[in-house]
């Protein structure tokens, strides 16, 4: 088995009910949508411009906008049919208007001619034959199929490593590969970091209570995960790679220390067994807990030679040179007041209530729909919203109102706040409309856990206003 590092808890922090109940529940293809709604910024960086007018015809796969900007990522057509719209939509969570193009789908599911490498096609269908999703199951394989799966993942390696870190970087970008842990920094940019990069971590924390999606796709996809993440490992050249999963997955955790002795990787890839603590997934609080470094204020983890991947975004990787596949789809998981909570592997795009309308009842008139978990979410109420590259879970939830008061001076807002910061003056400042001062509390650097909220004894919606904050500063609320 591969090493096992365990790490304790890091000084700030909660520790939530954590209400994982999809947490066994298999992902399962949610049927194709009649229509899809691609927002045209749905990532970190540039909007993209649309490459498609109304009335075209598009296929599942087609790049239909795109940016020349360096932070950037192409969108795909995610079924095929007819473009109908070139429209306008809000984003919620950025509070902005956002281009986005509207398909009407024909049900025919028609792709375009996908550029796959066929060796490792190939080396994929086998290991595909081998590996099965029964964790148990596969856990038990004889040891007449242990060597097979040595053998594959050998050639599996050699392969990746005979194509130039250009032409992986490449296939990335124009998978439209972004960060799927909710951050949505383009994959490529980090690929291409001409800092010196001495440690790669896969988060695959999972964090914020109720969400399931991470831990379906490492038990589901283990094996496409950490070849993905192989990949990365080739491009940026680190020493080690972690892959950090909290110690309530104990299932992941075994299956991954199974894939990586598999695959022969246990002097590259450790894994690290994290106490479950919220937001120990959040990039800055994982590399300080694993690492002890601190990211510089307004810079990246690469400024302090460390890149952090998703799992998923390992998956999108992989399947990016395996079967040529750009990222149109991603796994989400509906959850909370809601009879059938499930996890869906969905096409971009789709709205939102196709979703909910396949988990079962749920009380209307007293539940609130939160894109998001419980911690960092946001509401809607416009269930036509699409799934978009950044929506990992939709949480629905019976809302208890309460009021917000005087701020007490407590102090707990700022004893709990990962970042140390000072989450009283962002809602007393924000709440009077003085935004610029703000900067001088680096109000940029919150990461938007909800921590100081949940804490909050005057229930004081401290994020909400950070937000507004953030937009206004931005200038995304002009
Ligand atoms: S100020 Fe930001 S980082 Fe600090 S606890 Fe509040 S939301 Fe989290
Ligand atoms: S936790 Fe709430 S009441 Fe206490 S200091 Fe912070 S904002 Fe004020």
């Amino acid at each position: 088995m591969a090493n096992i590092i365990k790490k304790g808890i890091f000084s700030k922090g909660l520790k939530l009910p954590e209400n994982k109940i999809s947490a066994s529940v298999p992902i399962k293809k949610l049927p194709l949508p009649d229509k899809v709604l691609i927002l045209l910024q749905q990532h970190f960086g540039e909007p993209c411009d649309p490459l498609v007018a109304r009335g075209n015809k598009v296929k599942t796969g087609q790049i239909i906008a795109d940016s020349d900007k360096l932070f950037s990522a192409p969108l795909h057509s995610t079924i095929s049919g007819t473009v109908t719209n070139i429209t306008k939509a809000l984003n919620p969570f950025a509070n902005n208007i956002v281009n986005a193009v509207e398909i009407a789908g024909d049900g025919e599911d028609n792709w375009i001619e996908l550029k796959s490498e066929p060796i490792i096609k190939n080396i994929c269908d086998r290991l595909n034959e081998i590996y099965i999703n029964n964790l148990n199951d596969y856990l038990n394989t004889a040891e007449d199929n242990l060597q097979s799966l040595k053998n594959l993942w050998n050639r599996l390696i050699k392969a990746i490593d005979g194509i130039s870190d250009d032409e992986l970087i490449k296939r990335v970008k124009n998978a439209g590969v972004v960060g799927l842990g909710g951050a949505t920094f383009p994959t490529h940019v980090k690929l291409a970091t001409q800092k010196k990069i001495d440690t790669l971590i896969l988060n695959g924390c999972e964090c914020e209570p109720y969400i399931t999606s991470d831990h379906r796709i490492m038990l589901e996809y283990g094996w496409q995960v950490l070849a993905g993440a192989y990949i990365i490992f080739k491009v940026i050249s680190p020493e080690t790679a972690y892959i950090a999963i909290e110690d309530n997955k104990e299932d992941a955790i075994k299956l991954f220390g199974r894939l990586i002795e598999d695959a022969g990787l246990e002097q590259k890839f450790k894994i690290v067994s994290l106490k479950s603590r919220y937001p120990m997934g959040a990039e800055k609080t994982l590399i300080k807990n694993i690492l002890g470094r601190k990211v510089p204020v307004g810079g990246l983890p690469m400024d302090i030679g460390v890149v952090v991947n998703n799992v998923g975004t390992a998956k999108a990787v992989f399947d990016s040179l395996s079967t040529g596949v750009p990222l149109i789809e991603k796994v989400v998981t509906v959850t909370g007041d809601i009879e059938k909570p499930q996890n869906f592997m969905v096409r971009i795009g789709t709205p939102v209530i196709d979703l909910i309308s396949c988990c079962g009842k749920f009380d209307a008139g007293k539940t609130k729909i939160i894109v998001g978990g419980p911690m960092m979410g946001n509401a809607i109420v416009d269930l036509n919203f699409p799934v978009t590259k950044a929506i990992n879970c939709i949480l629905l939830k019976h809302t208890v109102r309460i009021q917000e008061s005087n701020c007490i001076r407590c102090g707990r807002c700022v004893n709990i706040c990962p970042m140390n910061l000072m989450p009283l003056m962002y809602a007393a400042y924000a709440k009077n409309s003085k935004y610029e001062v703000l900067r001088d509390y680096y109000i940029s650097t919150c990461i938007e856990c909800g921590s100081c909220a949940y804490v909050c004894p005057a229930a004081i919606p401290i994020v909400a206003y950070i937000k507004t904050a953030k937009s206004v500063l931005t200038g995304y609320g002009k």
